[in-house]
């Protein structure tokens, strides 16, 4: 199932070397671990990939939205990546971590007057403008700070990604960017040729996630390399810049079927040198802006079996000691995910089951209809690929305290989040 897992010989799950099930005695449960080898050869994918393809000119920015702490600021600074930051509080967390101002692309579909102040004084990289107001409010703040930036236009290229709605973006019908059917784009770019201290110098686009075919990625290339051409022509102004998002899929069960990355790029890559010819511009410096492919597949979360509750005829239900507070992506989106009973993981996996959150909502479940080894009260159990989208969108619903992150490396295990206590949700309160 995934290259970072294998069974020891007391029948346990392991990740990363570690025995899961004495990860779980030693720092409770829920808790999230992730494998740090494996984060880091998804890194150097990418980072060979770009060497290949584009001769070294191009980057991969991680997406921390995917996951956002101190610890993977710093592994994927020591990887040579950059970074995507959508929040004055991501963009907060990674300066903190050391990570190198210059690298950050900052993005957001409405960033106020003070995450732009800041950006500005940290002297971030490179923000990627979403609109006419946020395009107008940065220049003037540029203008009072006396300081030049580089922005990137987030442009809509009109391309239908088939994923689930509420993560499909590159449309018309989206609140993120200017559309470029409409002219809007190159609207845009032509106010961008009039000012003097936000200087365009590249388009991004940003189609949706867990995508699993590579040609709407190619076609968003083209697209925006046409666009290229056409602001070269009419604007006169020569955009170096192209970053494509991220959006890449990962395996989270059996039905997904992901292309590798290194074939992805090589594809990518066509399109866009066949592109730039056609328009006779340079190949443009590549940004890749991957998230989950980065971390999903390297985290699992661990859980405590509780409850267990067979309705004859209807379903079996084993409820965990987690939940919609530290996985909100099945509430969300029906998302699928792979179980295993972490200490009998040696067995065959003969039973189905729902599994279902402690929070006090129907709806919320980890996963339906899923196959697990026979499980009973006590079990660790394992929810895997859950290293993105997790603890970043975890909550205090229900004033359940955040679970821990435990980084595993070489079969050695150190925590990069401390759990959540009782006090700390209360920390605010008055
Ligand atoms: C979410 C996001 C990404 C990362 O998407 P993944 O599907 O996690 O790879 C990249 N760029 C932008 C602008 C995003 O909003």
């Amino acid at each position: 199932m995934n290259e970072s897992f294998s069974v020891n010989r007391e029948g346990h799950l392991t990740i990363g070397g570690a025995d899961t099930v004495a990860l779980a005695r030693e720092y409770g449960t829920p808790l999230y671990v992730m494998d740090e080898g494996m984060i880091r050869d998804n890194c150097r994918r990418y980072r060979r990939a770009i060497d290949e393809f584009y001769g070294g000119r191009g980057i991969a920015a991680y997406a921390s939205k995917a996951f956002s702490c101190k610890e993977i600021y710093r592994i994927v600074q020591q990887e040579g990546m950059g970074v995507d930051v959508v929040s004055e509080g991501e963009l907060y967390t990674s300066l903190l971590a050391g990570f190198p101002a210059d690298k950050i692309f900052f993005h957001g579909n409405n960033k106020s007057e003070g995450e732009l102040q800041f950006a500005i004084r940290q002297r971030v990289g490179y923000i990627v403008v979403d609109n006419l107001r946020e395009l107008h409010t940065l220049e003037h703040l540029l203008e009072r700070e006396g300081q030049e930036m580089k922005i990137l236009l987030r442009v809509k290229p009109g391309v239908d990604a088939h994923t689930h709605q509420f993560i499909r973006t590159g449309q018309i019908d989206s609140k993120f960017g200017f559309a470029l059917e409409t002219g809007e784009a190159l609207a845009a770019a032509r106010e961008c040729a009039a000012l003097r201290r936000a200087r365009l110098v590249g388009l991004h686009c940003h189609i949706g996630s867990q995508i699993f075919e590579v040609e709407p990625f190619c076609l968003a290339a083209r697209r925006l390399i046409g666009l290229m051409g056409q602001i070269r022509r009419e604007c006169g102004l020569e955009l170096g810049m192209l970053n494509l998002g991220g959006g890449f899929g990962i395996k989270y069960t059996e039905e997904d079927d992901p292309v590798p990355y290194e074939r992805f790029m090589e594809r990518v890559s066509l399109a866009i040198h066949e592109a730039a010819a056609a328009e006779g511009l340079p190949v443009p410096y590549v940004v890749l802006e991957p998230g989950r492919s980065i971390v999903g597949r390297a985290g699992i979360t661990l859980y405590t079996v509780g409850a267990r509750k067979e309705i004859p005829g209807v379903r079996t239900y084993l409820s965990v000691d987690g939940g919609m507070t530290d996985n909100p992506r099945y509430a969300l989106y029906q998302s699928k995910y792979e179980a295993i009973v972490a200490n009998r993981a040696g067995e065959p996996k003969t039973e189905t089951v729902t599994i279902a959150g402690r929070c006090c909502e129907s709806g919320d479940l980890l996963a339906e209809g899923a196959k697990v080894q026979p499980c009973s009260p006590g079990d660790i159990l394992a929810v895997l690929s859950t290293g993105a989208y997790n603890y970043s969108m975890a909550s205090n619903y229900n004033r359940v305290p955040r679970p821990a992150v435990v980084m595993v490396k070489d079969g050695k295990s150190r925590v990069v989040v401390r759990r959540e206590s009782l006090d700390d949700l209360v920390r605010n309160d008055l």
